[in-house]
């Protein structure tokens, strides 16, 4: 940090600060982790400095000989780990790999078979009439997603993300007494609006997903099922989703993120079925720049840490603390959407405590939370009144937690911190952010907090 600390002090500053709200608060934000030092070192080095657009063995720049064997090992580490016959390791985000996969797709179901019959010369030549029937086709494909009040994600086919807009949008949802996902429903949507691509994956949904299930519903309809498991990929890497739970064998195309439960580098993936790999090893220069060497370097050591006994451990005990954490929260009066959870993430209604309605959003939840030293997100839950800014949820998730060796005996004591920050929050009359919290409350948990962690430094 000194080096850094040398040319611009504020951001040596900001970076050991971090570390520290890092070591010192409850970290439950379910799509964050601490990734080792072996893959933090891996991405802070001189492949940084790389320029490597192409594939392996297909680049556009000389001098990419260390760039291949960074990308095949962290690519050969994916197939096995996954069990997938190809993966492609370039994308620099979650959204990126979504990205890569539609317009994998979309090359695969629309632009080839157009494309196929026509010359290189003739593409060349194409006339306005061939224009206008290629955007009709681009624009004429639908998306069936997950609805972004069950849990779904913007990328998959809502209108803040560039999915809303190169796709009609239908979404499914969940059943509202249950709120578990409702098959049948999402099956009679698939047959009326026959999408070209079906998203399985979520990101605030606290259950398992079966595959097989929307692989049959895919079939039926003739739709592509793509799995977006950038939440749950350590849960399948760690072999606790498996079978019908365990996206790789059942979707044709599959995107991850690699720093969520995978507890790699931040990054994005993209596995599928042979039929789909030249369209997705296209995706830098089709959506992506020159590859992130560095960051791949990281993937592959994340990996191969995933794939080692320890790594099925930590899967195994991120979902026991999540049950531990649930079942602590719902005996102390905290409702949770759909009941409880069985991946690693829980979804709190934050506007009832104890069967009593407590006025709170999501937003003031989630500040009150972070007061004491408990971080989380706010999230809307199904039929949201206070919609997606303030929410009426809070998602929270072991993950980190579990990185750093907690258990399900601290997880009660955890449920026990969260039951007190929520029954002694008031929201404010006149305003859907303001609350108060008594800095006494606040400073005991955070307190707590603080002492639970010292234990696993
Ligand atoms: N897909 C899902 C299901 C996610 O939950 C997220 C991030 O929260 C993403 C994609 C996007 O990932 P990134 O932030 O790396 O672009």
């Amino acid at each position: 940090l000194d080096v850094v600390r040398a040319v611009e002090p504020r951001i040596a500053d900001a970076i050991a600060r971090e570390l520290t709200a890092q070591r010192e608060s409850l970290k439950l934000i379910a799509s964050e982790n601490y990734a080792s030092p072996a893959t933090l070192l891996a991405m802070g080095n001189w492949l940084s400095d790389k320029y490597a657009e192409g594939t392996v063995g297909r680049r556009f720049y000389a001098g990419c000989q260390q760039v291949d064997t960074v990308e095949s090992i962290a690519a050969e580490h994916a197939r096995e780990l996954f069990g997938a016959s190809h993966a492609y390791v370039q994308p620099h985000s979650g959204i990126d790999a979504n990205l890569v996969a539609f317009w994998a797709v979309l090359a695969q179901r629309v632009e080839a078979p157009f494309l196929r019959e026509k010359s290189v010369r003739q593409v060349n030549d194409l006339t306005e009439s061939d224009w206008a029937q290629l955007r009709h086709d681009f624009g004429d494909q639908r998306m069936l997603g997950m609805a972004l009040d069950a849990g779904g994600h913007l990328t998959h086919g809502f209108r803040p993300n560039i999915s809303g807009k190169m796709f009609h949008q239908r979404s499914y949802g969940t059943n509202p007494t249950t709120g578990l996902l409702d098959y049948d429903a999402l099956r009679e949507t698939a047959r009326e609006f026959r999408p070209m691509i079906i998203v399985g994956g979520y990101s605030a949904y606290p259950r398992k997903v079966n595959f097989a299930t929307l692989r049959e519903i895919a079939d039926e309809v003739g739709a592509t099922l793509m799995v977006d498991m950038a939440h749950f990929a350590g849960l399948v890497a760690g072999k606790v989703f498996t079978g019908d739970f365990d996206p790789v064998p059942h979707a044709h195309i599959v995107t991850t993120t690699t720093h969520k439960t995978l507890r790699g580098p931040r990054g994005g993936m993209v596995l599928c079925q042979p039929e789909l790999a030249d369209q997705v090893d296209r995706g830098c220069p089709m959506v992506l720049g020159g590859p992130l060497p560095h960051v791949m370097a990281a993937k592959a050591v994340a990996l191969a840490e995933a794939r080692t006994a320890s790594f099925r451990d930590y899967a195994q005990r991120v979902v026991d603390n999540a049950a531990a954490l649930a079942e602590g929260l719902q005996r102390r009066g905290v409702r949770l959407v759909t009941g409880g959870t069985e991946n690693h993430l829980v979804l709190i209604d934050a506007s009832q405590l104890g069967g009593a309605a407590t006025g709170l959003t999501g937003r003031q939840a989630e500040a009150a939370l972070l007061d004491a030293g408990i971080v989380t997100n706010r999230n809307a839950i199904p039929q949201d009144p206070n919609g997606a800014w303030y929410t009426s949820g809070v998602r929270i998730g072991t993950p980190a937690l579990t990185t750093r060796g907690l258990g399900v005996a601290e997880m009660d004591t955890i449920a026990e911190l969260i039951a007190t920050v929520l029954s002694s929050t008031r929201p404010a009359a006149d305003s859907k952010a303001k609350y108060t919290l008594d800095e006494s409350v606040a400073a005991k948990v955070s307190g707590q907090a603080s002492d639970l962690l010292s234990g696993f430094p």
